[in-house]
């Protein structure tokens, strides 16, 4: 259905497409602005100008080719008739980087789409490269009457157009990385690295990195190397026939290292001094005409002229069996990956092959080192294997494979600056960078309050005191999962938990708290393998583990870290880990105790089996094949049709206990809230026996069947038994957090392990709350739409929401909230954005964290100048009351599990004392006696302790130590 807002949004995505670059120009000139942006932070836009940039912001909501691109930048100079842009994509990985194209367009739809796509091919080219860089593109346009960038040719005035860039760029502050691409050259970026520190492919006299041609070269070379390896089992290159389209500074040295590997070679060029030159040097050549290239009987095509050459047109002609070139965007459309499988032709993608570009100046801040560059290009070998081998095991194309792979490891957060992009287009925006103002606008400073200082000190003392490790209650929070780093979605049981058992100590209690780990199982193994060479079996299957264990290892420490940043506390040495000895002891005695209570037997009933991931697959592995013709399941996690498998496998059978569990539900002994007992009975009415040999490497050893694993379902429920005191009979677990998913996958068949071997159920009270959702742009297509329309004509736009995933890639790493918004923030934001009780799902809301930034600041400016007054004499005020009421309500909701309403009443809290101040401002402007500020702010100081704590730790226990201060003074 078509709305008058779709209507809307259409006519104005129109005027850009008709909109020229120089009426864009004029009409910025007019009113004389220098500086735009369009900013989108999960989404949500924010627009510098609304009335010039509704209709850019209606064309991205309808292109297929803005995804969820951080920012664009635009600029301009009196007396220069370009216009700038910087394209920002996506800044996690590290700040974004991406070279400068300098050419004439026509319209505004042109320059825009040009740049989105540009930008996102940057991140994923730089990703898969494994640079700590973002990607980004900038774009400056050529000015009215010039066709070619190289016509353009007067020095001083490209000096005056690029001077201004640089100043354009310098003015980002950082976001953005500049480098040369088409239509630049090294003096123009000598010309921009005048006016600013970040720009890179500069000339080596200015201690730049230089030609990057022959690395690139290099680049392909290695590429297509690996992939004859991966096709025919050698990479010797001898007597293989390649033909290369264009011999220019990348074809060039690309034939002479295929010429002296072996390989006979045909190579056309229009350019006679480039055909010349070969001639002489390298006679063993052939040269045929540009138009034959493509007919020619040869093993590998290798395209590094131009773009677009592998086409719906050429594609039909190519006998080669390979594709691996330079060029840029070689596929003229994606559908031309899919015409290439079809044909049975491997195309290595072209940004996993000619990445040597970037990477030989990417780092040039930093120095350039030649060995580097060199130890880089020998990456290109493993990294084609594993895209390659992707696409085979999951029946996609080699393109969407290195999407796949790209897009995953673009949302690996900086280690070392984390997002710092975000905090860059923060303070771009609050600074108000699109007034022309370049003065540094420091936020309000926030004296009391450093997330990391205050987190270090609250944490040490609260594990002196023994607070992570009471005796009772004990409050748990559904193991975290080391396959990938952590994402906000994985820490919002630990921060449930983290809030009751604060809540809990704040009532008088010492809960003790336990978060597992969950160690991945298969999901860590197959993310390993993807990083192998070579397949899992050609190395030696106790490598494989290290990796794993490395891996584990490595992310256990990020998740460590990153939760108590978060302000999630916990004793690390609680952490509940299967793969510890204490952690296979409590695996290898659960599975002993199963077996002599006979609730474990071999079987060979048939089980669904993986071929691709040669793993036997539990229920929630599979997924439906969509295919209504066969009742087939597939591989969750590869999509591989799944085979009925019937060898030997171990099985466990908790029948009994789940309908006496099932009973206890209905009998209200237990429970997991109006919403889920029902589904979780029903569940448990309808029990199999579940089978817990996998038959991967990497997990708790099943005794006495070497080589095989337990499921990690099994690994975890031991931890979360041991952890309640099995196997002395286990004590209770007063209330568990857990998402729907780990509800049946982790603390269902804990109390069914539980009461086999100890007639206890575990756990009094299951907390599940929802799973965690980011919103994100969806593109409808409408009814009678063609694809020969452009995007604007052929969709709507639509919202929606879909769960916080790492194969989405859109995940949200709360080390960047926590830099963005501070750890308070980040909690009161997550928590006011919460479901009613035990919904399915909950939406991660940007503008929630922006307003809890706000409330936290405002908090902290009111107690910076409350504290720092020193009138005793009067009554307290009236806000005291009003605090206090609120306070009051919370610990009430707190103590009820009703976390969202103690946050709606921290946010009531503070408005609160704002108005206060600003009252006490008036009044003391006005002469008139202000009352004890001392004793209401001591009191006010305690209120917030006692009633919001749980909610914001950081900024309560900063404020109260505040006000002690005050009075000492
Ligand atoms: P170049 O301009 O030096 O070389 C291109 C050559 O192709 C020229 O000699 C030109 O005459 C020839 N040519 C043009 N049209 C042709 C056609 N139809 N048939 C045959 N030959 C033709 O450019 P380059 O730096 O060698 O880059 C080649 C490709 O690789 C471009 O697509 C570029 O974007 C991409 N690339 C280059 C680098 C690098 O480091 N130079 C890095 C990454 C990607």
């Amino acid at each position: 259905m078509q709305s008058s807002t779709d209507l809307e949004r259409l006519t104005r995505a129109r005027t850009i497409r008709n909109q020229t670059i120089r009426e864009f120009h004029d009409r910025l000139a007019a009113d004389g602005i220098h500086r735009l942006y369009l900013i989108w932070e999960n989404g949500e836009f924010s627009l510098s100008h609304p009335q010039i940039l509704e209709p850019v912001r209606a064309f991205f909501e309808l292109s297929h080719d803005f995804q969820d691109h951080e920012g664009v930048f635009i600029g301009r100079e009196d007396g220069i008739e370009s216009l700038f842009f910087a394209f920002v994509h996506d800044t996690r990985r590290g700040l974004a980087q991406g070279g400068l194209r300098f050419r004439s367009y026509e319209t505004m739809a042109d320059v825009l789409t040009d740049g989105l796509r540009l930008s996102q091919g940057m991140t994923r080219k730089n990703a898969l490269a494994g640079l700590h860089w973002g990607g980004g593109k900038g774009i400056a346009t050529l000015p009215p009457g010039y066709e070619r960038p190289d016509l353009y040719d007067d020095r001083a005035a490209r000096d005056l157009l690029f001077g201004a860039y640089g100043r354009f760029v310098a003015s980002l502050g950082g976001v953005y990385y500049t480098a040369e691409d088409i239509g630049t050259n090294t003096p123009d970026m000598d010309a921009i690295l005048r006016e600013n520190r970040f720009t890179t492919c500069v000339s080596p006299s200015r201690g730049g990195s230089g030609n990057p041609s022959p690395h690139t070269a290099l680049g392909v070379f290695i590429a297509m190397k690996a992939a004859w390896k991966f096709l025919h089992g050698t990479d010797d290159l001898r007597r293989v026939r390649v033909s290369v389209q264009g011999a220019g500074n990348v074809g060039r040295p690309l034939i002479d290292l295929l010429d002296e590997a072996g390989a006979e070679i045909w190579t056309c060029d229009p350019n006679p001094a480039a055909i010349e030159s070969l001639q002489t040097d390298r006679p063993r050549v052939h040269i045929v005409d540009s138009s034959e290239i493509f007919d020619l009987d040869v093993d590998v095509f290798a395209p590094c002229a131009i773009g677009a050459q592998v086409n719906v047109e050429t594609i039909p002609r190519l006998r080669a069996d390979l594709i691996c070139g330079a060029a840029n965007n070689q596929l003229r459309e994606p559908a031309d990956a899919e015409r290439l499988l079809e044909r049975g032709i491997t195309y290595v993608p072209d940004y996993l092959c000619n990445r040597m570009g970037i990477t030989n100046c990417a780092d040039e801040w930093a120095g350039h080192l030649d060995q580097d560059v060199a130890l880089a290009a020998h990456r290109v070998f493993p990294d084609t294997i594993r895209v390659l081998r992707h696409a085979r095991n999951l029946r996609i194309t080699t393109a969407e494979a290195a999407d796949q792979l790209a897009d995953i490891a673009a949302a690996d957060l900086h280690p070392v600056l984390g997002h710092r992009g975000r905090r860059l287009i923060d303070q771009i925006i609050s600074s108000k960078w699109h007034r022309d103002t370049d003065a540094t606008v420091i936020e309000p400073v926030i004296p009391i309050y450093d997330p990391h200082a205050e987190d270090g000190a609250m944490h040490r003392a609260e594990r002196a005191g023994g607070a992570f490790r009471g005796e009772d209650p004990l409050i748990a929070a559904q193991p975290v999962s080391t396959a990938w780093r952590p994402h906000l979605g994985t820490f919002v049981s630990a921060l449930l938990m983290d809030v009751d058992a604060r809540a809990c100590s704040m009532a008088g209690s010492q809960p003790a708290r336990a978060i597992g780990v969950n160690h991945g199982g298969l999901s860590l193994q197959l993310a390993v393998e993807q990083n192998l060479p070579g397949s899992r079996h050609e190395i030696d299957p106790q490598d494989l583990i290290d990796e794993c264990e490395d891996r584990h290892e490595i992310h256990s420490a990020v998740i460590r870290d990153q939760l108590a940043a978060s302000g999630i506390g916990f004793d690390p040495r609680d952490w509940l880990d299967p793969m510890t000895a204490r952690g296979r002891q409590a695996v290898a005695d659960l599975y002993t105790a199963l077996r002599e209570s006979d609730k474990i037997s071999e079987d060979s009933r048939p089980s669904a089996r993986c071929p691709s991931c040669e793993t036997v697959l539990v229920a929630s592995d599979t997924i439906p094949s969509g295919d209504d013709e066969q009742e087939s399941a597939r591989c969750r996690r590869c999509r591989s049709i799944v085979e009925i498998d019937t060898s030997p496998q171990l099985f466990v059978d908790f029948s009994d206990e789940a309908s006496s569990l099932a009973d206890r539900i209905e009998a209200g002994e237990i429970t997991y809230g109006d919403r889920w007992n029902e589904v979780v009975t029903s569940f448990l009415r309808d029990i199999e026996p579940w089978c817990i040999t996998r038959q991967y490497l990497w997990g708790n050893e099943v005794p006495r069947r070497a080589g095989d694993v337990f499921s990690s379902w099994f690994s975890m429920i031991a931890m979360t038994l041991e952890q309640a005191g099995w196997p002395e009979p286990p004590g209770v677990i007063d209330r568990v957090y857990v998402d729907p998913e780990f509800l049946t996958r982790w603390i269902v068949p804990a109390q069914l392990a539980s009461l086999a071997t100890s007639d206890r159920p575990l756990v009094r009270e299951v907390r599940v709350h929802g799973k965690l959702h980011i919103v994100s742009k969806k593109l409808v297509e409408k009814d009678d739409a063609s694809t020969s329309q452009p995007d604007e004509e052929r969709f709507l736009f639509r919202r929606t929401t879909r769960p916080m995933k790492r194969s989405l890639g859109n995940v949200v790493e709360p080390q960047s909230l926590v830099e963005r918004f501070g750890a308070d923030s980040l909690r009161l934001g997550l928590l006011l954005s919460l479901g009613a009780g035990g919904s399915e799902s909950f939406t991660y809301d940007e503008s929630r964290a922006r307003t809890s930034r706000a409330v936290i600041r405002k908090l902290i400016s009111s107690f910076t100048w409350l504290t720092r007054r020193n009138e005793s004499a009067g009554d307290t005020a009236d806000v005291v009351r009003e605090v206090g009421v609120h306070a009051c309500e919370s610990s009430g909701s707190l103590a009820a599990g009703d976390f969202r309403r103690s946050a709606e009443l921290l946010v009531q809290a503070v408005d609160a004392i704002n108005r206060y101040e600003k009252d006490l401002r008036v009044k003391i402007a006005a002469g008139e006696k202000p009352g004890d500020v001392t004793a209401t702010t001591k009191r006010l100081a305690k209120l917030l302790y006692d009633g919001f704590h749980p909610i914001a730790p950081f900024v309560t226990a900063a404020i109260v130590r505040r006000s002690r201060a005050q009075n000492e003074r």
